[in-house]
């Protein structure tokens, strides 16, 4: 069994976008159930599906709640930091939610939803995996450099709260991410989509967080973590691994950097899978 711990699969506009701009050899429009399907029968049974900002995450939890091989995830993404959509969060996780979102992160072993029971599932582990994608991203510059750390440190509070792990998005911003979140006391955490360089992974690795492998590693030259700090990820629908690269990227394409993965560990494929299964499986309790 191989897990996606970090793909969009609920954002349908998203998918549309990348369809329209990059390599589609299925000529094929956004259809979810294919792509869960074809994630299936290349053997990734898990998925966590990502939420990027307040509206995108309760899309997730939708996605989530009608498919049981997914779990989702609550973030608001650093580039959201200055849209009016991150102004709940900047009040604070305490702040008073929207009408008929009430309590949707109070109970976390609960499911979001009530139709489990549809699924066969009479007493499902709840299905909010972590808070992410949350982080600083200074690439297009540090104009919100302000609003983007005190959005983060909201987010930390907020996965505190609710005693779950972290899905970092980390980009030329490290200096100022590693002090916030040691003054957090932050022990549980994904670095994703890993890019930087040895002393970045090392002090990753030094925090005890793991590090998200995904198709960037397949034609970048990055660090290669440890397998035991290793997560598999695609954030389908970007990044697709050789040798689908410039590809819509999909679940199913786990198999692809899981292959890479045998090549650079001298392992094989059943104990990448064994050894990343489980790491995704204790980070996230899924
Ligand atoms: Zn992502």
């Amino acid at each position: 069994m191989l897990i996606d711990t970090h793909c969009h699969i609920h954002d349908r506009e998203t998918y549309d976008f990348v369809i329209s701009h990059q390599h589609n050899p299925l000529k094929e429009n956004y259809d979810p159930e294919k792509i869960l399907k074809r994630a299936h029968e290349n053997g990734i049974e898990k998925m966590i599906t990502i939420g990027t900002s307040h509206k995108d995450s309760l899309a997730a939890r939708a996605f989530a709640e009608a498919h049981p091989s997914v779990s989702w995830s609550y973030g608001i993404h650093p580039d959201e930091a200055t849209s009016p959509g991150a102004g709940g969060a900047l009040r604070g996780p305490a702040a008073p939610r929207a009408e008929g979102e009430r309590g949707w992160m109070g109970d976390t072993t609960r499911p979001p939803l009530g139709t489990r029971k549809a699924e066969g599932l009479q007493d499902p582990p709840g299905k909010l995996a972590a808070i992410g994608e949350v982080g600083l991203d200074y690439h297009q510059g540090e104009g919100a450099r302000a609003a983007q750390i005190k959005l983060l440190e909201r987010m930390l509070e907020l996965a505190i709260k609710n005693d779950l792990p972290l899905i970092f998005h980390v980009r030329d911003a490290f200096d100022d991410f590693w002090p916030i979140v040691d003054n957090a006391g932050i022990k549980r955490a994904v670095v994703h989509s890993f890019s930087d360089n040895e002393e970045n992974l090392k002090r990753a690795l030094d925090h005890d967080f793991y590090i998200g492998v995904n198709g960037l590693a397949t034609f970048a030259d990055l660090p290669t973590p440890p397998l035991e700090r290793t997560l598999l990820e695609t954030d389908a629908p970007f990044l697709a691994p050789v040798p689908v690269r410039g590809h819509v990227n999909e679940p199913a394409y786990i198999k692809n950097i899981a292959e890479f993965l045998v090549e650079k560990h001298g392992r094989t494929l059943e104990e990448i899978a064994e050894i990343t299964t489980k790491n995704a499986e204790k980070l996230f309790k899924i």
